[in-house]
């Protein structure tokens, strides 16, 4: 369902005439009230007035998750303290979080963004929300919640963990949204399955998964396991939060609500724009916010610009869904390997749980990868000759795929850590 048919559907030429209007605003707006952004453009021999059109973006500087942690906590904000009405940090996946501010606008610009992603997976004023992504600091908690009550659903804020209180409620409060990361609903079915809960006979209908990569084998699993519609949401804290886009009903991307967040893709060595369809780093501009505005914010997640228009009716932006960030990339033996890539392989195998971790170790001078993945129960009683079968099977399926060689562990049913949030896929030795 579009929330918003106007902002949804807007023409080519209408979204640049807006979008121009908006860069200009912006750029005054952050040259007068960030010294960081006007030491930048002063340094790019930039002003404020060379912005006339939205092409004009690329004379900008980019912003680095770096440039906010140097500006901890409060010196990239653009308003007084007073205006402030709200804050959020990153998870920190990656190091020292970084700070968002909202102001009373940029809280309802949140709650219409959430709105527009949850619409998309079909939520309205009658379903009943369960929203199992953690409140506080992180974002994924309120930003649901601002978009449910947006559209006026019924939202159950029970956040995450306690799994099996999670099954009781969706029994009892007949649950019929999910809103979570794609690891934990599978663990939630995991934990349904046993309890003898049959997901199917359950009014849950769909779910908004995201806040870390997941596979579209994933996805087929958590669609087949919960019988609900599974679609992808997207966002980070330096943006606003969840709602930076999501996919609609046909799965081709991810729609990016672009009337407020502009994307670019960049190579990200070098910097330069990339044209639809070339793979790089997605770069931001917040249009509207007005708290903690961003230009050319470097995301460091990897995807690319979708050509062409979606068969929903939507104009907005499509990305493809991000395969991964660049600091998750591991580069083994000078091949550029995501932890995606390697799940949409296991998902596939038959005997096997797509719970997975990669372990990394320098042996010598050589990189080595070794991928540990569940056995399900059933594969459990077989002979030791079959198990080994099946991890040169999982071995050599990993290896067309990536085109380096990877060791394949069988480890015991339930042995890998699950997690409430973002799953933990990647152990790297070779930092230790
Ligand atoms: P952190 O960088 O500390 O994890 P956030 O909690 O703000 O900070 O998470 C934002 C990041 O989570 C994104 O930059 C991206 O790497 C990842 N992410 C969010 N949604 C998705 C998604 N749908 N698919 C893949 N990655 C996602
Ligand atoms: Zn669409």
């Amino acid at each position: 369902m579009i929330w918003n048919e106007e902002r949804e559907t807007m023409s080519d030429s209408k979204k640049r005439e807006l979008h121009s209007e908006l860069l200009r605003n912006l750029v005054k707006r952050v040259y007068e009230k960030i010294p960081f952004y006007k030491k930048k453009m002063d340094e790019l021999g930039v002003k404020p007035s060379d912005i006339k059109t939205i092409d004009d973006i690329v004379k900008l500087p980019f912003t680095t998750k770096d440039d906010l942690r140097e500006n901890y906590p409060f010196g990239m904000f653009a308003v007084p303290m007073s205006e402030v009405v709200e804050i959020h940090t990153s998870s920190g996946t990656t190091g020292k979080p970084v700070v968002g501010g909202y102001t009373k606008n940029d809280i309802d610009m949140w709650s219409e963004v959430m709105a527009r992603c949850m619409a998309a997976s079909g939520t309205t004023r009658d379903d009943v929300v369960q929203n199992a992504y953690g409140y506080g600091l992180f974002t994924g908690g309120l930003g649901v919640h601002y978009g449910s009550r947006k559209i006026g659903a019924n939202v159950i804020p029970i956040s995450g963990g306690n799994t099996k209180r999670q099954i009781m409620v969706m029994q009892d409060f007949g649950s019929t949204i999910l809103t979570c990361t794609p690891s934990y609903a599978l663990y939630l079915a995991e934990v349904g399955e046993e309890m003898g809960v049959d997901f199917k006979k359950l009014p849950l209908k769909a779910g908004n998964f995201g806040a870390e990569p997941w596979s579209n084998n994933m996805r087929k699993e958590i669609e087949s396991r919960l019988g609900i519609l599974a679609l992808d949401i997207y966002g980070l804290t330096e943006i606003i939060g969840p709602g930076v886009g999501n996919e609609c009903e046909y799965k081709e991307g991810i729609h990016i609500c672009d009337d407020h967040f502009y994307p670019e893709i960049i190579n990200p060595d070098t910097g330069e724009v990339l044209e639809p369809g070339e793979v790089g780093e997605l770069v931001i501009t917040t249009l509207t916010r007005e708290a903690t505005p961003l230009l050319r914010y470097r995301t460091r997640d990897i995807t690319s610009i979708i050509p062409g228009k979606c068969k929903c009716g939507r104009t907005s932006t499509r990305i493809q869904r991000i395969m991964g960030r660049t600091d998750d990339m591991l580069i083994i033996r000078g091949v550029n390997v995501f932890p995606s890539q390697i799940e949409e392989v296991l998902v596939n195998i038959e005997g096997v749980e797509p719970h997975y971790q990669i372990i990394v170790d320098r042996v010598g001078a050589l990189d080595v990868l070794e991928v540990q993945v569940e056995m399900n129960e059933k594969l459990l009683s077989d002979e030791i000759k079959e198990l080994e079968a099946l991890e040169r099977k999982i071995q050599s399926e990993i290896e067309s795929m990536l085109g380096i060689k990877v060791g394949v562990k069988l480890v015991e049913p339930k042995t890998i850590a699950r997690s409430e949030g973002k799953a933990k896929r990647v152990i790297d030795k070779r930092k230790l």
